[in-house]
């Protein structure tokens, strides 16, 4: 290994950069074209996938044209905390693990770090660094051996499993590229088999309509079995990574960066009372505020996850949420007063009726009132 590269990855692993890997800045062609295929069997993929956009998704030199080499790091989230805060009178819906802190904004940091660098080195004179930014974060860890594909589709790295969140920094820098890791998962199905929705319907080959991770930031409505399939969850499901035998054998990590934190559950009944505007400033340094998450999108899940934990003390946000400016959003509530039932909910699934226009919700209303008895 070259001198610069072999300082560069012992600089990143004293800063915390859990796993540092390197790879050329040459276009993913081939996982450009898996992208394509699935583009074209998925009615669910943004118009915004044009080809041009996949193309340039994969292509680190459209991005800094200057790039020679790819550097990919990889940040393990597991932490050990209690994972619902909720309790009767204040139900709480679940986050993802890896939502639970900013870690994207903490590998970019880092990732900046290992830029300057190579400046300070004076190799470097153009980069770019990002963690869940443009660019196929998972085909450059696969090649450049950061972890390999499990058959969730998640990158699997050796020591953290798929616990981590990935990041990579662009440079005009030649740096000595590494292999990719000779690794699978084998016999095992597990997460296959676990998955609450069936959604990986084959080994690496995801239904987004199903998945519930999808689901979260889609702005449909939910199929009432996926609802009662959804449980406690606000935003994120992470089963398949809960289940599988890799990552149930990583040890949880001291250090809990605070930038972003949001805890592993959140309060449902404030959520459903905020504004768009509460909310973006609410979580405004979590990427749970970011600007591509829809805010009715975050409510209806809040809606559903209350309906499931089937607390009475939800009844008058849900009753509120009759009247909110967003169909699914009153759809959902709608449903969850149905399944929570009792005279409260009747009289306030009653009046919605009254003076609901959207033929969907007023079925969604009236269906609730069946249930509601
Ligand atoms: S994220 Fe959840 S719904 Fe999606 S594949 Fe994994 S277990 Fe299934
Ligand atoms: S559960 Fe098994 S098949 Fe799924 S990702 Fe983990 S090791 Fe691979």
């Amino acid at each position: 290994m070259s001198r610069l590269t072999s300082d560069l990855k012992e600089f990143a692993a004293e800063i915390g950069l859990d796993v540092i890997k390197i790879t050329s800045a040459e276009p993913f062609i081939e996982a450009a074209r898996k992208i394509e295929k699935q583009t074209r069997s998925d009615p669910f993929i943004d118009e915004y996938w044009k080809i041009e956009a996949i193309d340039a998704f994969c292509s680190p030199q459209v991005v800094l044209p200057e790039a020679k080499s790819v550097v990919v790091a990889a940040e393990c989230y597991l932490t050990s905390e209690l994972e619902d805060l909720g309790s009767a009178g204040n139900p709480h819906g679940l986050i993802a693990r890896y939502t639970r802190r900013n870690y994207y904004h903490d590998t970019e940091t880092k990732l900046k770090k290992v830029a300057k660098f190579l400046k300070r080195k004076g190799v470097q004179t153009h980069f770019k660094s990002y963690s869940c930014g443009p660019l196929a974060e998972k085909p450059m860890a696969e090649r450049a051996g950061v972890g390999w594909y499990g058959k969730d589709g998640i990158i699997m790295t050796e020591k953290y499993g798929s616990l981590v969140v990935l990041g990579e920094l662009l440079t005009d820098v030649e740096l000595e590229v590494d292999e990719p890791l000779v690794r699978s998962c084998g016999e095992c199905r597990v997460c296959i088999e676990s998955c609450p929705t069936s959604a990986i319907v084959s080994p690496y080959i995801l239904d987004r309509s199903k998945c519930l991770q999808h689901i979260t930031n889609q702005k449909r409505a939910m199929s009432v079995e996926i609802r009662e399939m959804w449980g406690n969850r606000l935003y994120g499901c992470t089963t398949c990574q809960d289940v599988c035998p890799l990552n149930r054998k990583v040890k949880p990590k001291e250090r809990k960066p605070e930038y972003g934190y949001v805890g592993p559950s959140i309060p449902l009944i404030p959520l459903l009372e905020m504004s768009e505007v509460e909310y973006r400033e609410h979580f405004r340094h979590n990427q749970m505020g970011a600007g591509w998450i829809n805010f009715e999108s975050i409510q209806r899940n809040a809606a559903v996850a209350l309906g499931n934990i089937g607390d009475p003390a939800a009844i008058p946000v849900l009753i509120q949420s009759l009247r909110s400016p967003y169909p699914i959003v009153r759809g959902h509530s709608a449903w969850s007063l149905g399944k929570i039932g009792g005279k409260e909910a009747k009289m306030g699934l009653e009046m919605a009726l009254k003076n609901e226009s959207n033929s969907e919700v007023v079925k969604e209303i009236k269906d609730a009132l069946e249930k509601a008895g």
